[in-house]
């Protein structure tokens, strides 16, 4: 399968979360109860990059089906023009009629494969032949693939390519005979251009170069779901790490970033070996490509050469792509039943890497602020219909619900148990394709759990639990304290089965009380006898349910704004010509969410700010500027025409793009955001900027890039899933809430720690 990591450098600067978007072609296809139907076949190719030509003899094996006695009639399809022809004495090829491609149920509509002008054939097999020799030769010349500014939260499309500046071929290429869903293994022998180097699945077994000409042989003989071919002009690095080949290519030469990723690749190989079990192939490469891409295919990597060059990417997008050789291109997704991997790869990933720097509470609270925000009641669905990421509501599913499931799991079985119920699943899972339900089993094998309501709430089920808590009462009781509330789930649909965690700060402790209540009712009184007496109750202070957020537990923030139904653009009519038809311009293309009616209109043609939409006020000039002012001192912020001040930086309009949002005056329940910037080079960068910086409630930029240079968010004053409780007469007033009991990291060698 192909993940991405992200298409732009500006992606990865915030974005984590767009690591390891689901860009998929040849996992697609349905499986119709054919999982252990392996093809073989063995390739025979010569590249001509300057014609976008190659020549290919494939020997190719199917499995055993019908009785040898039996002749055969089989389909597939292949690339168009590439006129195969049989070499096999008696195989006869038809050529059918329709040029359609079996095109994937409920597949992902856009995916490049759908486009592709293909050829279907049938072959007629003489009764006890199963291997047969096809020829077939021609061009393969595709662009490469965009992604417009709209398409933020989406990924580009990727067809194939054959061209000086590389190759790039895949299952989705139909570059070689494709009869089914077929599951394949095969060898790989490649002639190419002398300064070229290719790569593919598992393991190099020749590599020589040979007169003017460079010959290379991959062999794959674990398990696969395609067979890519991609390389071009690279410089190759390698080194050894444990049993595994680390590798590298570069399209310029690099020694010192080559090392840099050797390093890191034995680093996290040693790290996921120990966490999970065996890394499961010969090698690992990072190629370089010659786009920016950030795809995570069985046993390499092909990032984009702005990516590569990152600092921090070796330490937060790698261990991503690295992790998914075990999940998605280890064992691989049954996409019918949902895409489980994005979510358990995130949370092993990108969760653990923020566990380790002490920042797993805000992940989580940013991952369910996303959901909160991005996904309404209409574009909800459940992890059982997440195939991949192609906006931020999809991605908040996919991958943030998926991923705090994971968490639940291990909360509810424990660190341990957690992590040997994940062995058991790739052991036993390893180069077959899986669902959720293989997930489950694996779970059950720990002992006294009961995992089928579990899976069943989370996974086959759309929405989320919302909490309230009411009616908190203290009671002396002797020595002690009693403090009765009472908890409701209050989200359309029945009850959810819950492990709610409480933390409650006691007169003259440091420490918080803490425990879990379960409920499985929608409405649950419970009492606590606590040893001294409380003055503060937390709900779920560290995130670890999955649940829809109140607004106050979230900062005003860009997420409210792109995940709103409704949004209304204002422009500022008072600024100079140029920035007017700057914004304009910075307006029409403006990101949007999946479900947004957005209305543009200049600032002079409305009176006052609607309460019923998000709204966007662009420019220093905008005429509700003042209204924004008036908001930000109550967060202590002051804001005039010389400029604002954020966490000690100060934004001025000549030099700077200034981004903030606010509560709406009027109304608290909708977000207002402020976008300005003097410098009209600017403006164009911002817009493709912005949807990466969702979870953030003010950003500084600085330059035509533009670079970003301040970003937070506001801190959430009154969350009502804390409450505060009346104060015995004379006790000190208590400010800051009691601390909670550290966690420990699901693994101690670090990920990523010594960048
Ligand atoms: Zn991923």
């Amino acid at each position: 399968m192909i993940t991405s990591v992200a298409h732009k450098a500006s992606r990865m600067a915030r974005c984590l979360w767009s690591i390891g978007l689901s860009l998929l072609a040849g996992l697609l296809l349905p499986s119709v109860g054919l999982a252990r139907q392996i093809i073989r076949h063995e390739l025979q190719v010569g590249l001509q990059p300057d014609h976008h030509t190659l020549q290919v003899t494939d020997s190719i094996t199917l499995p055993e089906t019908l009785h040898p006695s039996d002749a055969q009639l089989k389909y597939f399809a292949l690339h168009a023009g590439l006129s195969p022809l049989p070499l096999t004495a008696g195989v006869q090829l038809v050529r059918q009629p329709t040029a359609t491609p079996p095109v994937p149920e409920g597949g992902h509509a856009s995916a490049g494969e759908s486009r592709l002008p293909l050829e279907r054939y049938a072959v007629v097999l003489p009764a006890g032949t199963r291997t047969f020799v096809l020829q077939y030769q021609g061009a393969i010349w595709h662009a490469s693939p965009q992604q417009s500014p709209q398409d933020a939260w989406s990924m580009p499309e990727i067809s194939g390519m054959l061209a000086t500046e590389g190759v790039y071929l895949s299952g989705a290429t139909y570059w070689y005979p494709r009869f089914d869903d077929e599951l394949v293994t095969f060898t790989l022998d490649v002639q190419l251009p002398l300064t070229w180097e290719v790569v593919s699945q598992g393991e190099r077994t020749r590599h020589e170069r040979v007169n003017a000409a460079t010959y290379v042989r991959w062999e794959s003989p674990a398990v696969q779901e395609d067979v890519y071919l991609v390389g071009g002009p690279l410089t190759e690095y390698r080194q050894p790490a444990g049993p595994v080949q680390a590798m590298v290519y570069l399209r310029t030469p690099d020694a010192p970033l080559a090392q840099k990723y050797l390093d890191a690749t034995a680093q996290y190989l040693r790290l996921y070996n120990a966490l999970l079990g065996p890394y499961p192939y010969a090698k690992f490469a990072l190629v370089e490509n010659s786009w920016e891409s950030g795809y995570g295919m069985p046993s390499f990597t092909l990032l984009g050469s702005k990516v590569i060059r990152l600092p921090f990417i070796v330490s937060s997008s790698y261990p991503h792509e690295i992790l998914h050789n075990w999940w998605g291109n280890g064992v691989f997704v049954d996409v019918p039943q949902g895409n489980w991997c994005e979510g358990l790869t995130a949370y092993l990933a990108d969760h653990l890497l923020q566990e380790q720097r002490g920042s797993a509470t805000a992940y989580r609270r940013a991952t369910l602020q996303r959901y909160t925000d991005y996904v309404g009641t209409h574009s909800d669905i459940p992890l059982t219909a997440f195939r991949a990421r192609h906006s931020a509501a999809t991605a908040a599913i996919g991958y943030g619900k998926a991923l705090m499931f994971f968490h639940m799991l291990r909360q509810q079985v424990g660190d341990d148990a957690f992590i040997s119920a994940l062995q058991v699943f790739y052991r036993d899972n390893l180069f077959q394709r899986v669902g959720f339900d293989a997930l489950r089993r694996a779970f059950a094998s720990v002992p006294g759990q009961d995992m089928s309501e579990v899976f069943q709430q989370w996974v086959t089920r759309p929405g989320a639990p919302e909490l309230r808590i009411s009616a908190t009462t203290v009671q002396p009781d002797g020595q002690d304290y009693r403090l009765s509330a009472a908890l409701d789930q209050v989200q359309p649909g029945p009850a959810y089965r819950l492990q709610v965690p409480l933390a409650v700060s006691l007169q003259g402790q440091e420490q918080a009380w803490q425990t879990t209540v379960t409920m499985a009712e929608k409405h649950l009184e419970f009492t606590l006898r606590l040893p001294a007496q409380p003055w503060r109750v937390d709900v779920d202070p560290e995130f670890d349910l999955f649940r829809r957020l109140h607004r106050e537990e979230i900062p005003p923030a860009l997420t409210q704004l792109f995940g709103a139904d409704k949004v209304l653009l204002l422009l500022p009519a008072a600024a100079s010509a140029e920035l007017k038809q700057g914004y304009r311009q910075l307006a029409q293309a403006w990101p949007q969410g999946s479900s947004q009616a957005l209305e543009i209109r200049w600032d002079q043609e409305t009176e006052v700010l609607p309460t019923d939409r998000a709204v966007w006020l662009l420019g220093w000039e905008n005429r509700f500027l003042p209204e924004v002012a008036t908001v930000l001192t109550s967060y202590g912020v002051g804001l005039t025409h010389e400029g604002v001040r954020l966490e000690g930086t100060l934004l001025i309009p000549e030099q700077h793009a200034v981004v903030l949002t606010i509560r709406h005056p009027r109304n608290p329940q909708q977000t207002l955001a402020w976008v300005a910037a003097q410098n009209v080079a600017a403006l164009p960068g911002l817009g493709r900027k912005l949807p990466h910086y969702g979870t953030y409630s003010f950003l500084g930029f600085a330059g035509d890039e533009p670079v970003n240079i301040v970003k937070g968010q506001w801190s959430v004053l009154a969350s009502p899933m804390s409450v505060l409780l009346t104060p015995a007469a004379g006790s000190p007033p208590q400010e800051a809430a009691a601390q909670l009991a550290p966690r420990r990291s699901l693994i101690s060698l670090p990920l990523g720690g010594q960048h």
